[in-house]
């Protein structure tokens, strides 16, 4: 018995690791899946099939010949699916919609104070089909949709604890799933960005995902332990994992403390990293814009320079801290992570003095989506689900 559930184990794995492969490249062929994946040609043959009954692959078109039978040339149905994400804030809402291909088809980004009633919550799902319809994406075809929210989320409860940035307190999830058009799920707004990041990995590698916005936090990504694959000698296709905490409240990296008895923070802690390092520190200076901050610093005014050496300072402080943790890349990510490319060697030379391994920063970088990264990673979370289930 126990052979043959783990014969259908492989089985489920290698299809979607098919699926998958196919999803990621414009398009393949059958011999090149079999060489790149190391699954033999006729699984892969009976996968392809399996895959194209589905509706989820197609052939489009033929390879040139090299002498015998032209190679089919496949390529996944990406709009086979549609997933729409919202990010809440206290003053604005964004909206992403995508497909299998996991890329942000559009976003929009509407100035709307956040108000605690349910009106608003009404308004947000009207926000969404307006959202649907601009962008003529078929109603039918739409698996689902996900909020993101600046809160806790307890997933178990359903319920969202609270929202310092909000004022929102236990709050059901059913106040939003209820008056969403779509099949919802409300999500952190760090783990929603976080999941952005790492959904279109082809490696899936652990990673601690720092956000800089307007307050700090994050999320951390762990590979699962078995890092070698199966008993079947074939590569691990398992997915990394978030790690949520005993009380979904892992990777507030915001209130570790960075300087004990430092500043006061507004969640009545004293030295926390969110009030050295959100992105409100930088923009403080420019009336809350960031980017005019970023603007002055890079036309080389003394005070900005100095402003940005101190927040590097600390930044660095903070990511060394999460290296010493997880040793893992570090991905910034928020406000800030949107900013930093340019002055990420900056950064890199104050973490290898502080790397008492190698010496070395290069396990930090900027994160790669900028715009929306939490909306897009609303929407990812039901598409993530629907691929997995492939
Ligand atoms: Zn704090």
């Amino acid at each position: 018995m126990r052979t043959s559930t783990n014969n259908t184990d492989v089985r489920r794995v290698n299809r979607n690791r098919v699926f998958r492969f196919i999803n990621h490249t414009k398009e393949t062929c059958m011999s090149e899946i079999s060489s790149a994946l190391e699954i033999s040609g006729p699984t892969v043959m009976s996968i392809v099939k399996e895959l194209k009954e589905a509706g989820v692959i197609r052939e489009v078109g033929e390879y040139e010949s090299t002498g015998g039978r032209k190679a089919k040339a496949i390529a996944s149905v990406k709009d086979f699916q549609y997933t729409i994400g919202v990010d809440i804030t206290l003053n604005h809402v964004g909206l992403v919609y995508t497909d299998l291909s996991e890329e942000a088809l559009a976003h929009r980004r509407i100035p709307k104070p956040f108000r605690n009633d349910k009106q608003y919550i009404e308004e947000i799902a009207d926000i969404v089909e307006q959202f649907v319809e601009e962008n003529d994406v078929p109603q039918e075809r739409i698996l689902g949709m996900g909020v993101s929210l600046p809160a806790i989320i307890d997933q178990t409860r359903q319920m969202i604890p609270n929202s310092h940035v909000l004022g929102y307190y236990d709050v059901p999830c059913e106040e939003w799933i209820s008056r969403m058009p779509y099949p919802c799920v409300v999500m952190n707004d760090a783990s929603a960005a976080a999941l952005a990041e790492v959904a279109g990995e082809k490696r899936q590698e652990s990673m601690v995902y720092l956000l800089l916005s307007n307050s700090v936090g994050g999320a951390v990504f762990l590979r699962p332990e078995n890092k070698n694959g199966d008993e079947e000698g074939n590569a691990s296709s398992s997915r990394v994992y978030m790690h949520e905490g005993d009380h979904w409240r892992s990777s507030e990296f915001g209130h570790m403390t960075l300087y004990p008895g430092g500043e006061p923070c507004y969640c009545g802690k004293k030295g926390c990293v969110d009030v050295y390092c959100s992105a409100k520190k930088l923009a403080e200076l420019e009336n809350g814009k960031l980017e005019r901050f970023f603007e002055k610093l890079e036309e080389g005014e003394p005070e900005y320079r100095d402003v940005w050496d101190r927040y590097l300072d600390y930044l660095a402080v903070t990511v060394d801290n999460l290296r010493m943790a997880f040793d893992c890349d570090v991905v910034l990510g928020g406000y800030v992570g949107s900013f930093i490319g340019p002055y990420i060697k900056e950064l890199r030379s104050r973490l290898a003095a502080l790397d008492i391994f190698d010496h070395d920063g290069s396990y930090a970088r900027a994160c790669r989506y900028q715009k929306e990264a939490s909306a897009l990673g609303a929407a990812l979370y039901q598409m993530e689900e629907y691929i997995s289930s492939i």
